[in-house]
C-alpha cells in the first residue's frame, strides 16, 4: 500500500488536537487529523453533554482566532459573570466579578461536545487538512527524517512531525517510551446536569467539602453541571443513589444558595489523575493536551493548558 505523506500527522482530534489543526488551517502545511471516534456534529441535541469545561478568555480567543467560535456560539454557551468559592468547614469564601476587572464575564461554561464539534467542523473547511476518521493507529516508527504511522485499516502516513493529542492515556506517549510521572488524586469526579429552577445566577459556584469540592457550572437557562470531587468509595455510593435521594444528598452538600434543585438526569464519573510526562518534544514528536499533562478539574484549567499548547507549537 502506498504511504500517504503529510507534513504534520496529529492523533487525537479532541479538542486540543483539533485546536491545533484548525490554527494551522489555511497554512502551506498538509495536515492529517487522525481520531478515533466521529465527533458528531448533530445540531441541535435536546440534551446536554454531561461533561463540560470553563473555558477562560485566552482560550476564548484561540477558538475565536482560529474560527471555531462562531461554530460554538450557535450550538449553545454559557457565559458567567460571577465565581463563588467558600468553604464548608470554616469561614473562608472568595468572590470574583467580572464588573471588577471592566469585563462583561469571566469566561464561560462550554459543553466538550460542543467544543469538539464546532473545531470538527471547522478542520473540515480547510483545504489543507484531512480529516481521517474513525481511524486506529496500530503502529509507530521514527526515523531520523520522519514518523510513520501505520493505521489497522492498513493505510501508513508519513510526516516530517507527528502531535500525540490523544489524551491522558496516549498511545503515542506510549509508543515514544515517554515516561509519565503522576499519581491518582484518591478522588473520583461525579458529573451530571442539574435543573436549578430558582436560576444560578450567571454564577460559577465550588463549595470545598471535607472529601472534595462540589462545583455547580451555569449552563444556559435554568440548568448547572455539576463535578463532585470525593473519595472512590463516597463516588460509588452517589451512583448508585436513586435520582431522588442522590438530589436529596446535593442539596444537603450545596446548601441553599440556589434555591431547591429539582431534576437530574444521567450520572457519569472520572477517575482523577494528576500526570506530567517526562518529554514534551522529541526529534520529529510532540505531546501536548492531557498527553502532556493532566491536573484536578477543580480550578477548571486542563483543556486551557492543552490550547495554550497547540497555540505554542
Ligand atoms: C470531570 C472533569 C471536569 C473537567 N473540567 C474542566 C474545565 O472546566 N476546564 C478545563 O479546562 N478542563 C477541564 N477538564 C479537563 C479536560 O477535560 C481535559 O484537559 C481535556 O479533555 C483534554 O483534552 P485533550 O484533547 O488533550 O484530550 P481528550 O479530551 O482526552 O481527547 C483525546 C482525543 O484523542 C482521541 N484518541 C485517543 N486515543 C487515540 C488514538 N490512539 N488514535 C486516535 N485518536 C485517539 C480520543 O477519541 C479523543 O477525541 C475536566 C476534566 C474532568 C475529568
Amino acid at each position: 500500500m502506498k504511504t500517504q505523506r503529510y507534513d504534520l500527522i496529529i492523533v487525537g482530534g479532541g479538542m486540543v488536537g483539533a485546536t491545533l489543526a484548525c490554527a494551522l488551517g489555511d497554512s502551506p502545511l498538509r495536515i492529517a487529523l487522525v481520531e478515533h471516534q466521529s465527533p458528531s456534529t448533530r445540531w441541535p441535541v435536546p440534551d446536554f453533554d454531561i461533561r463540560v469545561s470553563a473555558i477562560t478568555r485566552a482560550t476564548e480567543n484561540v477558538f475565536r482566532a482560529v474560527g471555531a467560535w462562531p461554530g460554538m456560539e450557535q450550538r449553545r454557551v454559557c457565559p458567567y459573570q460571577h465565581m463563588r468559592v467558600w468553604d464548608a468547614g470554616g469561614n473562608g469564601e472568595i468572590h470574583f466579578d467580572c464588573a471588577g476587572i471592566g469585563e462583561a464575564n469571566l469566561g464561560h461554561i462550554i459543553e466538550n461536545s460542543v467544543i469538539q464539534a464546532a473545531l470538527w467542523e471547522r478542520a473540515g473547511q480547510f483545504g489543507n487538512i484531512a480529516r481521517i476518521c474513525p481511524a486506529t493507529p496500530a503502529q509507530l516508527a521514527w526515523d531520523n527524517r520522519q514518523a510513520s504511522l501505520m493505521l489497522s485499516q492498513g493505510i501508513t502516513l508519513a510526516s516530517s512531525l507527528l502531535v500525540g493529542a490523544d489524551g491522558g492515556r496516549s498511545w503515542v506517549r506510549e509508543q515514544g517510551g515517554i515516561d509519565c510521572l503522576g499519581w491518582d488524586y484518591q478522588q473520583t469526579a461525579v458529573v451530571a446536569t442539574i435543573k436549578t429552577p430558582a436560576g444560578h445566577q450567571d454564577t460559577a459556584w465550588q463549595r470545598f467539602l471535607p472529601d472534595g469540592p462540589l462545583a455547580f457550572l451555569p449552563l444556559p437557562g435554568a440548568y448547572c453541571s455539576i463535578v463532585w470531587s470525593t473519595r472512590p468509595a463516597h463516588a460509588e455510593t452517589l451512583l448508585a443513589l436513586s435520582d431522588a435521594d442522590f438530589l436529596h444528598t446535593l442539596q444537603q452538600n450545596i446548601g441553599d444558595v440556589l434555591g431547591e434543585l429539582e431534576g437530574v438526569g444521567p450520572r457519569g464519573a472520572f477517575q482523577l489523575r494528576l500526570s506530567h510526562t517526562r518529554e514534551y518534544v522529541r526529534p520529529r514528536l510532540a505531546l501536548i493536551g492531557d498527553a502532556a499533562h493532566s491536573i484536578h478539574p477543580l480550578a477548571g484549567q486542563g483543556v486551557n493548558l492543552g490550547v495554550a499548547d497547540a497555540a505554542s507549537l
